[in-house]
């Protein structure tokens, strides 16, 4: 679930909650894109919430590129960093469609990436609230704030179908 940690007027929630989904929206689409072409459906958005401006949108290429380190995370890092010619995004927030994997965890807090909301949990991959958890045990990295949950169910419902088309299940 998603919680605003401060006492927030009604208004604000509405707000956000509306706002959110639209960008985590933009990275959903992407990432039904990337299932096209037989990628794991992961998409993220980098987005600036001051500027109501996207600096990247990508999904997995793993498979196209032949690259096991194109996830999603990477590469929008990688292209916001391009699009702005600067190293840090201080003051840029990620949405992913799932919970980023150490790599990419790794990677957001070196990009120095404000916040980092994800939508699905990622029990087995994931290494924000599983597996290693990346922010709790790093010592000296930046740390985002996390908001994990948001849209949560449209998020792994995206996986679940892509995992049941790939096992034959789905017509
Ligand atoms: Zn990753």
């Amino acid at each position: 679930m998603f919680f605003l940690t401060s006492a927030a007027k009604k208004y604000t929630l509405d707000y956000m909650d509306t706002f959110l989904r639209n960008v985590i929206n933009t990275a959903i689409e992407s990432a039904k894109k990337a299932a096209e072409y037989h990628e794991i459906p992961v998409g993220a958005v980098i987005f600036s919430a001051e500027r109501q401006e996207i600096a990247a949108v990508c999904a997995n290429r793993t498979e196209q590129d032949h690259d096991p380190t194109a996830h999603a995370e990477i590469l929008a890092i990688r292209a916001a960093c391009a699009t702005l010619n600067q190293t840090r995004l201080t003051d840029y927030d990620i949405y992913v469609t799932l919970e980023p994997c150490p790599m990419c965890a790794t990677a957001i807090a070196f990009a120095r990436l404000r916040r980092l909301y994800f939508g699905a949990y990622d029990v087995k991959g994931g290494g924000v609230d599983h597996g290693c958890r990346v922010y709790q045990n790093a010592a000296n990295i930046h740390v985002p704030e996390v908001y994990g949950g948001i849209a949560q169910t449209q998020c792994e419902e995206l996986l679940t179908a892509f995992f049941k088309t790939l096992r034959g299940d789905n017509p």
